[in-house]
């Protein structure tokens, strides 16, 4: 795909979930669906290839006859919270594109899933949790090919 198109359009359970020229969605998706559907996509480079990890997201696929309420990724999102279980996120304008997340701002910065370690699913916050939005996986300034590795695909 990356070869291919000059424009991505992601979508998730019937929904557009990102959308953008090539360059932007591959060199730094913004929406952690996306983020974790292209950490599994395999790269031409060998070597490369090799050291790529692939994000783990929960195995319950939920029916897009019966979508979740708010995001329709939040059964499956290590990043959700309760707002995502309560809200629809706009897909909102970013460079580059488009993306529907509570977390990725005008800017196009937000959080990163191949940041998380470990393999999480969501669950109602306790009083004493930690916001998970306060962690390095949601620092913008980290997200970049780059300067992260991912998980085996699995
Ligand atoms: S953080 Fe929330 S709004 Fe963003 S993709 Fe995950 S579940 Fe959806």
């Amino acid at each position: 795909m990356e070869y291919l198109a000059d424009e991505i359009a992601v979508m998730y359970l019937g929904q557009l979930v990102e959308q953008g020229t090539r360059e932007r969605v591959f060199g730094a998706p913004a929406q952690p669906y996306t983020q974790a559907l292209l950490s599994a996509a395999p790269v031409p480079d060998p070597v490369q290839q090799r050291s790529r990890q692939a994000v783990l997201l929960g195995d319950d696929i939920p029916s897009a006859m019966d979508p979740p309420s708010g995001c329709r990724f939040h059964t499956r999102c290590p990043l959700a919270v309760q707002q995502c279980v309560d809200e629809v996120p706009i897909l909102r304008r970013i460079p580059g594109g488009t993306a529907a997340c509570h977390f990725v701002k005008e800017d196009g910065s937000g959080p990163d899933v191949r940041l998380i370690d470990g393999p999480s699913r969501w669950r109602p916050a306790g009083p004493h949790d930690a916001d998970p939005h306060d962690a390095d996986p949601h620092d913008a300034a980290a997200r970049s090919p780059q300067t992260h590795q991912t998980r085996n695909p699995g």
